[in-house]
């Protein structure tokens, strides 16, 4: 015999998985489970779909996840030092040499309307992103029922989803509502002219989804209701209209924090720093400050557009910093 007979092989890979068990003191594998996985049981190829429902008084969300884009840590935050970054990194048990972006948008049932907050990257953003529409669909809606699509900003990871590489737009039914601070800075012609370089290709980005439309796009302003229980707060910083949402149902609250902040590992965690898609640092660590001191105070859910999925949870103070606890999951809505 060339090779070792497969009854010897699976004892030796039973004596194996025995002294493992010896040395962790645990109940050895029956011969049934160690021996080697049938064709059945071949690895599988994803997550379970990327949906999250919960509940805000009479308001039903369901956070719909678009997948991750890496990003290296070198120059990530713009003022500090690789090295304190790495280490707020180890303090969460989370990579040292770059940090997965994760993307998640809400969906708001409401009084029979469907409404979306932020549209995510469509097929436009990495290869490891754009799993929006499958989740979506997975959680039972179709894009043809939203009524409503709030955008928060206007990067692309949050706008690129509404219309497609193709020029298509992915929601025909639903009314567009942005903040008008924000189109009025993004759709400046002056302003694009006089952009740098490097930021050319965002105002493009802007045109590329919202022009086609544009006519119909309606811009609201900050502290007024824009639909039942949907209030938007201005949170300048991240860009110059760049807004949070107050939903109200009954005594329940919650704010949806967009991109207050960048991962809260970093950023929560150390709201004074500033990650490189910030377009006024200062500007957006103050709204940072602010805004965690608020729903810390309050102890007001929060969701977040990019912290781990289902991205929502309650912000706790921490020495100079706070710290996000995630709700529990739970399988009832
Ligand atoms: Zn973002």
């Amino acid at each position: 015999m060339h090779s070792i007979p497969l009854s010897r092989r699976t004892a030796l890979a039973g004596s194996a998985a025995l002294a493992a068990a010896a040395a962790l003191d645990v109940p050895a594998p029956s011969p049934a489970l160690a021996q080697a996985p049938t064709a059945g049981q071949a690895p599988a190829a994803g997550q379970a779909p990327g949906f999250y429902r919960y509940k805000i008084g009479d308001i039903t969300l369901t956070a719909i996840h678009d997948g991750f884009g890496r990003r290296p840590l070198e120059g990530f935050v713009r003022n500090a030092e690789l090295a304190d970054v790495k280490k707020a990194m180890a303090e969460a048990f989370l990579p040292q040499d770059a940090l997965s972006i994760t993307f998640t948008t809400l969906a708001i049932q409401q009084g029979g309307k469907l409404t979306l907050i932020d549209t995510g990257n469509g097929d436009s953003g990495a290869p490891t992103s754009g799993t929006w529409m499958a989740n979506f669909k997975a959680a039972g809606f179709d894009p043809k029922d939203v009524s409503s699509v709030v955008f928060s900003h206007f990067h692309g990871d949050h706008i690129n989803g509404f219309r497609l590489k193709d020029g298509s737009a992915v929601f025909p039914n639903a009314e567009v509502m942005v903040p008008a601070a924000e189109w009025a800075f993004w759709m400046d012609d002056a302003r694009m002219n006089a952009a740098p370089e490097g930021m050319k290709g965002a105002f493009a980005g802007v045109r590329r989804v919202f022009g086609p439309g544009a006519k119909d796009v309606k811009q609201f302003e900050p502290g007024k209701e824009i639909l039942p229980g949907l209030t938007p707060i201005a949170a300048p910083g991240h860009t110059p209209g760049h807004t949070v949402f107050a939903l109200a149902s009954g005594k329940d609250r919650m704010m949806i924090m967009s991109d207050t902040t960048n991962h809260p590992a970093l950023f929560v965690r150390n709201p004074d720093w500033s990650a490189v898609f910030d377009m006024d640092g200062p500007q957006a660590a103050a709204t940072r400050r602010r805004l965690l001191d608020m729903v810390s105070a309050e102890r007001m859910q929060v969701a977040f557009y990019h912290a781990p999925f289902p991205a929502v949870g309650f912000i706790a103070k921490d020495g100079n910093g706070f710290e996000m606890v995630p709700v529990q999951w739970s399988s009832a809505i």
